[in-house]
């Protein structure tokens, strides 16, 4: 087995896969990152591209949004019809685009996130996104950061083992513990046996997923990209999402 590394070396020419089965993120990768998230329009290629590829293989829409999220965006772009297979909140939960979702999180871990919403104390410039079965509080409009961010670790200390915090750029989800994008998509490649797992995404919850991968990917059993910049578990790096359209291109011009 090789020996795996946490540096930031992922390079080099990204490999086609014979028999891929894909798995594509949206924000960042599908989607050029923008400052209103509700504007988060697929690259341009991606309509005419979509179509052709889940023509061909089958795809996966990831993503840490909800679903319905996502569907919106494929609507308006007209490619609601796909009727893709998807993961949502970051592998909470999974589903078809314009089909219906369903969630993955036990009683349990819903009942202890409603009582960590409800002690989550005022605090100003701090403000709470629902996401279904997850949430994520943000303070970026805070006006002592550091203040917020000491009364939210002291906050998040008191959480039970049933759910996970995931700490990002001035904000922190809290979720069920135990599902990620890695668990998500080990169970899609236990059910496609012979195909070869091509994941692209940009996403630290990505990172789940490109360790999940990494033994197969070691050995050309699994292609993982990285989309942008940053330390990665993946194997490879693409730019963005019009790199990302370019390498998806080919899959449809070499059939
Ligand atoms: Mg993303």
């Amino acid at each position: 087995m090789q020996k795996r590394s946490s540096e930031p070396k992922a390079s080099g020419r990204v490999p086609t896969a014979d028999a891929p089965l894909f798995f594509l993120d949206y924000d960042g990768t599908l989607a050029p990152i923008v400052d209103d998230p509700t504007e988060a329009h697929p690259h341009p290629d991606v309509p005419a591209l979509l179509p052709e590829l889940a023509a061909r293989h089958p795809v996966w829409i990831v993503t840490g949004r909800d679903l319905a999220d996502v569907e919106s965006f494929f609507e308006k772009a007209e490619l609601l019809d796909l009727r893709l297979p998807a993961i949502g909140l970051h592998g909470m939960k999974e589903g078809v685009l314009g089909a219906g979702a369903e969630s993955l999180a036990s009683e349990e871990a819903v009942q202890a996130l409603a009582r960590m919403r409800r002690a989550l104390p005022p605090l100003e410039g701090v403000e709470v996104e629902d996401k279904g079965h997850a949430f994520a509080v943000h303070y970026r409009a805070a006006p002592d950061v550091d203040e917020v961010l000491a009364q939210l670790r002291d906050w998040a200390s008191g959480m039970p083992p049933t759910l996970a915090a995931i700490w990002g750029k001035k904000v922190v989800e809290l979720r069920p513990q135990g599902l990620t994008k890695g668990t998500a998509v080990r169970r899609v490649v236990d059910e496609h046996p012979g195909r070869v797992p091509v994941y692209l995404g940009d996403d630290t919850t990505d990172e789940d997923a490109f360790e999940e991968l990494a033994d197969e990917a070691a050995d050309g059993r699994a292609v993982t990209v990285r989309v942008g910049g940053g330390a990665t578990a993946a194997r490879y790096r693409l730019e963005n999402p019009a790199a990302v359209a370019g390498y998806l291109r080919q899959y449809v011009e070499e059939a």
